[in-house]
């Protein structure tokens, strides 16, 4: 659904960029090699203008401040086609009542094993706020969680920690924590069947260009972050 309204704007920013190239080269009477010049980059808008033919019904410092508004507009749809390709994604925490389950009844509450409260020996993170661990400073609480459930019948339990006190589910969409950026983090793109079509390793924080580009992919439903170490599951992100 989202691949067809992609789909849809990026056919009308085509159109709007034909139009534009259209209205540019009528409005200047300019050659097909000095556009062709200026898109590159090797000459001004004055230089190419210039260049081209000069039509005797069109008096030329007109057809300079034309030139300029149309360039303008040009440059503003080229920004718009910039920003309209940002990712728009939702980050999503476990579900509050997993790390409540986990923390009134200290076991799994998917799986029944007993959870394990410690000392903070690591940074984590907490799946609930995504805020790293303080090492030695806070409790946490260790259960077996699986992150399909609702998604696939096909489980992948694994460890994650909590908070041992309650503390604020992240929450703020189309924007990725910055308290994981300081992690070694792997993003995996799951498809059908939670086939991983895709796995980008991120070490410098920089989330979101990775993000951008699974979600690229059409065939990519959703992502897992996970820790680039230990492997365990952080939190899931969904296209907006
Ligand atoms: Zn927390």
């Amino acid at each position: 659904m989202g691949g067809t309204r992609f789909a849809r704007a990026g056919t009308e920013r085509k159109t709007r960029a034909t139009d534009i190239v259209r209205s540019f080269r009528e409005d200047l009477a300019i050659s097909p090699s000095s556009l062709r010049h200026l898109r590159s980059g090797n000459v001004s808008l004055s230089q190419a203008v210039q260049a081209s033919e000069t039509p005797p019904n069109i008096e030329r410092k007109k057809r300079i401040v034309r030139a300029e508004s149309v360039h303008l507009s040009w440059d503003y749809q080229s920004n718009q086609e910039t920003n309209m390709k940002e990712p728009k994604f939702s980050i999503r925490a476990i579900p509050d009542e997993i790390s409540a389950a986990a923390r009134n009844t200290r076991r799994s509450p998917q799986y029944g094993h007993p959870a394990h409260v410690e000392l903070a020996g690591g940074t984590g993170p907490c799946r609930q706020c995504l805020c790293t661990f303080y090492v030695g400073k806070e409790n946490r609480i260790l259960f077996t969680y699986n992150p399909f459930d609702g998604l696939d019948p096909y489980p992948s339990p694994g460890p994650i920690f909590v908070h041992e006190t309650p503390c604020a589910t992240y929450s703020p969409r189309d924007k990725f924590p910055d308290t994981l950026r300081s992690l070694p983090l792997v993003f995996e793109g799951y498809g059908s069947d939670r086939w991983v079509t895709v796995r980008e390793k991120v070490i410098d924080g920089a989330a979101e260009a990775v993000i951008t580009r699974i979600f690229d992919q059409p065939e990519v439903e959703y992502i897992h972050v996970r820790h680039g170490e230990a492997g365990c599951f952080i939190a899931h992100i969904n296209r907006a």
